[in-house]
């Protein structure tokens, strides 16, 4: 007989570690057969993005320690860009304003998990209708489609692996995405084409962290690893070499304890928004351009370089640049909303201008970059004239709140509502400055990053609630790492307190109702789970996990519908299938049980373990 309460706590784990961890991870040097060379027609497109990658780890950028030539070899016959920076250290931000060119309260994405106003053009869109092909391979669920980069793109993928139980892994390995883009290039190549592939190499958690190497050398590994997967793409081209422009850049940096952080995201000190920025290709001469340059100037730059005129954005045509002609002066805007969504703390915004950058906070900050590179003396004192004049300017392109109208989506209404924990009403001006509260961002940024587990894991989590007993996101995860290690009594307050205080998704739930069901609660477990489902409605785990309970606890009827729910949403969600065959077979409908059972048998790898207890289930119907 089918163990339902063990595929129960299997499904809760992996909702947990799918939905936190979001909230929050060869080379063959063949060249493909060259087609025949083109004539000065215009040129593709090859946009690449490394996640998370410092422009200073790179070997072109003066680090003699990197293992980094296929990137290096780009610099050396194109323009490299010394001083490019990114609008925002978060992933889908940072795309979103290289596709749109806009800032961020252009294009509305302003943290992971919002969504990118579709009205707002992109490139794709306008090099789609301008008859190109068009093709993204993404490498993470922050990039996945429902976020709205998929506009204007014909083929996107962003299929992520799934674990046995049929749940989509976060992220895939570069090798996989470079196949897939390779597979594409290899269809498109004779034609124009813009392609777009994302690979996440560098971001956190770094390798194995099990071996005890420290996390920069991991690091350095993954960027060789993202580099040899560039190197597959760029020798893919072919012949195709000659007549494309290859865009290559990366969302943010890193921080490796700079100003007290830790990974990306609450910061905004050029430890994570200086990135590298190389363009080359058909008629870009390779030079290196020092004047500061942000990601919202490669869309206009791109559009031009490729034929297809003006492209309405914030940032500007580097074009002069490229040709040796200096840039007029001008301001460029950065940001960080995560501070406000992730903790009810203050947004940070800054401007640079002039060799100063400003960032305006309860406590603001002036840095007098052109000398002070590294952000170590706010000259804020001395300059109270320049300061006020750049919070005026920083106040021109966002204000401190987010617009109603651009965060109305469910999960963005509900992360919003959850800040009462934190915020209690705060005005924007009363919001804890993020500098002030670094200590407990780096140690959460510690926990999110993956780096830690065990024991490890388990003294940062209570050290976080030590500071800030309320906190959601630590108390769930010390839920979990409690009842994963069969110490349920003490889990269920910190679900419990992790509901209270308004997680924005059902994850608490789900690990209450998993430490009700390991104590044989099943009524608590069940009301547990409907609260998840007004939490979180349509959930498909939620869903699939009151099924099983409903099936388990005497009431099959009950749980066809929210099983059928489930598999609605998620069809590859393996357990909820066989859970809906078994609740077929309770309730004396053996037709429609081994339907479920044989499609289940469709669906599963050749080589998975489960399919010897779906057969054995299919010949008990039977
Ligand atoms: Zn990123």
């Amino acid at each position: 007989m089918f163990v339902v309460t063990t595929l129960y706590t299997a499904v809760v784990r992996r909702a947990c570690i799918a939905g936190v961890l979001f909230l929050v991870s060869i080379a063959c040097r063949d060249s493909p057969p060259s087609d025949p060379p083109r004539a000065a027609a215009p040129p593709s497109l090859l946009l690449i993005t490394v996640d998370t990658l410092r422009a200073d780890r790179v070997g072109a950028y003066g680090d003699v320690s990197a293992r980094t030539p296929a990137i290096d070899a780009l610099a050396a016959r194109g323009a490299l860009f010394t001083n490019a920076f990114s609008v925002a250290p978060i992933t889908l931000t940072s795309h979103a304003s290289l596709l749109t060119g806009r800032y961020p309260a252009g294009h509305g994405a302003r943290h992971n998990g919002m969504r990118v106003d579709l009205a707002v053009p992109t490139i794709a869109g306008s090099l789609s209708r301008a008859g190109l092909v068009t093709g993204a391979f993404v490498a993470a669920f922050p990039l996945d489609r429902r976020f709205g980069l998929i506009k204007g793109f014909q083929t996107y993928g962003d299929t992520m692996p799934r674990g046995p139980d049929g749940r989509p892994a976060n992220e895939r390995a570069g090798r996989v995405v470079v196949d897939e883009a390779v597979g594409w290039l290899e269809q498109h190549r004779s034609e124009r084409f813009f392609l777009w592939v994302h690979l996440f190499e560098p971001h956190a958690p770094y390798g194995d962290a099990r071996g005890g190497r420290p996390a920069q050398a991991r690091y350095a590994d993954e960027i060789r690893e993202a580099d040899r997967q560039v190197a597959r793409l760029t020798d893919a081209l072919g012949g195709a070499r000659d007549s494309t422009i290859v865009a290559f850049t990366s969302d943010h940096g890193e921080a490796f304890g700079e100003h007290g952080e830790i990974a990306h995201s609450v910061f905004v000190y050029d430890t994570t928004l200086r990135v590298p920025l190389i363009l080359a290709g058909p008629g870009i001469a390779h030079r290196t351009v020092d004047v500061p340059v942000s990601l919202v100037d490669l869309a206009p730059t791109v559009m031009r370089l490729l034929g297809a005129g003006a492209f309405d954005a914030d940032g500007v045509d580097l074009g002069p640049a490229l040709a040796g002609t200096a840039l007029a002066g001008r301001t460029l805007y950065a940001e960080s909303f995560a501070p406000l969504l992730d903790f009810g703390w203050s947004p940070l915004r800054a401007v640079r201008t002039g060799g100063w950058k400003y960032i305006a906070a309860p406590r603001p900050e002036l840095y007098r970059v052109a000398t002070d590179a590294a952000e170590s003396i706010n000259a804020l004192g001395g300059e109270r004239q320049r300061a006020t004049a750049m919070q005026a300017e920083t106040d021109r392109y966002s204000g401190t709140a987010l617009p109603a109208g651009r965060t109305t989506d469910r999960e963005t209404a509900a992360r919003l509502q959850a800040l009462g924990y934190v915020s209690g009403g705060r005005s924007g001006a009363t919001r804890p400055d993020p500098k002030d509260r670094r200590a407990v961002a780096a140690r959460i940024a510690q926990v999110t990053s993956g780096e830690l587990h065990g024991p490890a894991l388990e003294r940062m989590l209570l050290r976080i609630l030590e500071d800030d007993p309320r906190n959601p996101l630590a108390n769930l995860r010390l839920g979990y790492v409690l009842l994963e290690s069969n110490r349920c009594a003490r889990a269920l307050p910190r679900f419990r307190a992790a509901i209270e205080a308004g997680y924005p998704s059902a994850d608490a739930h789900l690990g209450l109702a998993g430490c009700q069901a390991a104590g044989r609660d099943f009524t608590g477990a069940t009301a547990t789970l409907r609260a998840a489902d007004a939490t979180e409605p349509g959930n498909p785990v939620v869903l699939a996990n009151l099924g099983l309970m409903l099936s388990d606890g005497g009431t099959p009827e009950a749980a066809i519908n929210p099983l059928q729910r489930a598999l609605t949403t998620d069809p590859e969600l393996h357990q909820a299938r066989f859970g809906l065959a078994i609740a077929f077979a309770r309730t004396g409908r053996r037709t429609e049980a081994a339907n479920e059972a044989r499609e289940l048998l469709r669906r599963l790898p050749a080589t998975s373990p489960q399919r010897a207890e779906v057969e054995r289930l299919l010949r008990a119907i039977q």
